[in-house]
């Protein structure tokens, strides 16, 4: 049976693919409001995720770093649990996706083409909360969720690049949420010391679609850009998305408001990134507080 400390996450809209692992799946808000015919998430914008059929979920809960911005809450942090099987996490996919939404079914807002359309999701974020490299069978997952039609964006922190390596998504991103040791130890609160397999993760990037997804913590991590250029030149990623720290969830108990900056703040630290390596920024949105450069010779 799943644990106790699950209980406040079913409140808060997850749905769990079985009782006993912590798989799970929670329609994002950009995925509501685009079938409610309103704002689409930034990733239709920049790649052509269709928001409305955009599905959000994770093989695990499990995480082995403590950002102080994660929104998830560490107290509700799953220690044990049994593994699904890959197979059980595509089958309820449409089902949990459905019953995620179906409260919007009744809304005026909401045509019968989107959605019939929302109920043939086409993308498959592995994204929600935890880090997903610590579900042993992820590789098999990726493959399988490709094999079965889906385009998948998988992100992960980056401790773990012997997972990742044997990952082949549409799109892989890693995070990198300081531009060096001593920052990413204060800010992330890896449980190992892990920054050595962050670069080395980053490493995998120029080989494949793959992102960098920086979050900006005013007064944390928003210094040094020629550090953070040095290290996105040397892994060769396609994209850098500089994303600004959102003062939501449980992050509130852990930084002030004053730490999410505004969009301006963040465009001009792109815009000093861009300076010191051979990205350019190709887009920007300013509701989600994200600039998105790439690499000039793609
Ligand atoms: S790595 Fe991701 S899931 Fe884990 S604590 Fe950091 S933000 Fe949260």
């Amino acid at each position: 049976m799943r644990s106790k400390a699950c209980n406040p996450l079913v409140r808060q809209g997850y749905h769990f693919f079985s009782p006993a692992s912590s798989a799970a799946l929670k329609p994002c808000m950009w995925t509501v409001r685009a079938l409610r015919g309103g704002e689409t998430c930034y990733k239709q914008r920049f790649y052509g995720i269709e928001s409305h059929r955009c599905v959000q979920m994770t093989p695990t809960l499990k995480c082995n770093q403590r950002c102080l911005f994660c929104w998830r809450s560490m107290e509700h942090e799953v220690t044990e649990e049994e593994e699904i099987d890959p197979a059980a996490i595509l089958a309820g996919i449409h089902r949990l996706q459905k019953k995620g939404l179906s409260g919007h079914k009744i809304s005026p807002l909401v045509t019968p083409e989107k959605w019939d359309e929302a109920m043939r999701p086409a993308n498959i974020a592995i994204s929600l909360s935890g880090e997903p490299t610590c579900y042993s069978r992820l590789p098999e997952l990726v493959d399988m969720l490709g094999d079965a039609g889906f385009s998948t964006f998988l992100v992960s922190n980056g401790t773990r690049p012997h997972v990742l390596s044997d990952c082949r998504p549409f799109q892989l991103y890693v995070s990198l949420d300081a531009p060096d040791e001593a920052v990413y130890r204060k800010l992330c609160r890896p449980v190992e010391d892990t920054w050595e397999q962050v670069q080395e993760s980053l490493s995998l990037l120029g080989t494949r679609r793959s992102a960098i997804r920086i979050t900006l913590v005013a007064g944390w991590n928003d210094a040094a850009p020629e550090r953070y250029a040095r290290m996105i030149q040397d892994s060769g990623a396609r994209y850098v998305e500089v994303k600004g720290y959102m003062h939501v969830g449980y992050s509130r108990l852990r930084l002030s408001r004053d730490c999410m900056p505004d969009h301006a703040r963040v465009a001009a630290f792109a815009q000093s990134i861009a300076k010191y390596c051979d990205y350019t920024c190709i887009d920007e949105s300013p509701v989600s507080r994200v600039v998105c450069l790439e690499r000039r010779d793609i």
